[in-house]
């Protein structure tokens, strides 16, 4: 299961080797640690247009050289940094093709230096429908972001950000500018405003301090891993999977200090049951319980389309709906789809589970808005790609390896970074990320 291509390529002679025969160069990726919870190196803030983010203070302003504490909550620098670990390049006030030859004036000079493992962020500003020359070059911010992505190598990641108010994005930036989004690239990711009643979290180091989360399939693979993290973030977990893995649920609950709760997500009532050993609410809940039964579509007997179709959509709808009208999803709470980038790209053998796939992806989109708006809850799905897991270790070797290589990073993604994207959603301060579908791929060339 090990990829061993990846420490092959990291050692001199197989990066001679590999470089000779012009094979891929995944570059190991720096990823969240207690020891290394952050990059290292300056964040340096550029800007393109006119902007009315107001990210830096004025007295940075005054003084460039100093870092400069901005609205974001975030230290970044104005003044010009060797080797910086992150740039973040203020394009939300580019409204036309002259301005937006200033974001190529302003990240040619610097692209090259960006630290191993570091950031590209491009801020763009919504497209407005009444000015079709804006919506064009922040569209095009888009395209850019994207190719972007594709040739900037070595572990680099970069994305694009849509934003109207800074301090509702502080927790996306906060989660781009880490090594925690070590497997996020070529995304475009909105941030409306948040609601006032929703406070940011005190403690960045621990925002679900105090909130309770349940995670759907979290005995084994990525549910595990989301356990874990929102277990890391100070969540008290509740780990549920089927009643035959319920003694690997609870050994995941008991290393987390959570319960387990041994049920199948497909019983009629499991929405009400959920409910029911969760009788002070809960804050976050994560739809992780996915099931394969690939075929093509001429040899697919209906129980195999059933039963993904039920695992993956029905019962995402189901529960959902159950908890939001009993109101155990309280004011405030977040719901965490999982969708696929095979719901995205299609592919063959999977009809079943690309229809189910995609299937979450129009309920995120459709219930975010409603949901937010009655019940104060954000919706919003990640869709893996390439994941290092049981499920990806039964595909055959050479399928794998194309599987693991054919997007911008070279690599496969592991679960924690799944578990790192779910818990920026999960965040209390993320109220303003409300129907998102965030694809944790290296930026796959499926489906892209
Ligand atoms: P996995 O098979 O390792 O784990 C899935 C877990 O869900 C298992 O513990 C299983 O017992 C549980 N589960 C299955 N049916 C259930 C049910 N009816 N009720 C409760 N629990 C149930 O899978 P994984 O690779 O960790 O995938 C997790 C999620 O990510 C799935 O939704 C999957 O479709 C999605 N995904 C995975 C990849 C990847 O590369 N591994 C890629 C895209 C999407």
């Amino acid at each position: 299961m090990a990829d061993r291509y990846l420490s092959f390529t990291g050692t001199a002679p197989g990066r001679l080797l590999t470089r000779r025969l012009g094979l891929p160069q995944p570059a190991a990726l720096q990823r969240w640690t207690p020891e290394r919870p952050s990059l290292e190196g300056d964040r340096l803030l550029l800007t393109a247009g006119k902007s009315d983010l107001g990210l830096t203070d004025a007295g940075a302003g005054a003084n460039p050289s100093a870092g400069a504490r901005t609205a974001l909550g975030l230290d970044l620098t104005t003044a010009p940094s060797e080797k910086p670990a992150a740039v973040v390049l203020d394009a939300t006030g580019v409204r036309d093709v002259e301005t937006l030859a200033e974001v190529h004036a302003a990240l040619h000079p610097v692209v090259r230096s960006v630290a191993d493992s570091g950031r590209v962020v491009v801020l763009g500003a919504p497209l407005d429908p009444a000015d079709h020359h804006q919506a064009a070059v922040q569209q095009a911010l888009e395209g850019f972001t994207r190719s972007l992505g594709k040739e900037i190598g070595r572990g680099r990641t970069v994305n694009l950000v849509r934003l109207t108010d800074a301090h509702a994005a502080e927790s996306t930036l906060r989660f781009l500018l880490s090594p925690r989004s070590a497997y996020v690239s070529g995304q475009v990711v909105e941030v409306g405003s948040a609601p006032a009643d929703v406070t940011a979290p005190h403690d960045p180091d621990r925002p679900l301090t105090g909130r309770t989360a349940l995670v759907t399939g979290a005995a084994r693979g990525i549910g595990e891993a989301v356990a874990e993290t929102l277990a890391r973030d100070g969540a008290q977990v509740v780990v549920l999977d089927v009643p035959q893995a319920e003694q690997g649920a609870r050994r995941v609950a008991d290393r987390l200090g959570g319960t387990a709760l041994a049920l199948d997500i497909t019983a009629p009532d499991a929405g009400t049951r959920i409910a029911a050993a969760l009788p002070d609410g809960l804050d976050v809940l994560v739809h992780n319980a996915g099931i394969t039964r690939d075929r093509r579509l001429v040899n697919m007997p209906a129980e195999r389309w059933s039963s993904v179709l039920d695992v993956n959509l029905a019962s995402v709808l189901r529960t959902t709906d159950a908890l939001l009208e009993s109101g155990t999803l309280r004011r405030g709470g977040r719901v965490v789809a999982t969708a696929s980038i095979a719901g995205l790209a299609g592919n063959a053998g999977q009809t079943n589970y690309g229809a189910s796939k995609a299937g979450v992806v129009g309920l995120v989109r459709a219930l975010a808005p409603r949901a937010l708006a009655e019940h104060g809850v954000t919706v919003n799905a990640v869709a893996p790609g390439f994941v290092e897991t049981k499920m990806t270790a039964a595909i055959p070797l050479f399928i794998r390896e194309a599987g693991r290589r054919m997007n911008s990073l070279a690599q496969g993604g592991l679960p924690i970074d799944v578990a790192e994207t779910t818990a920026w959603l999960a965040d209390p301060g993320s109220s303003g990320v409300n129907g998102q579908v965030v694809r944790v791929c290296g930026q796959s060339l499926l489906g892209a």
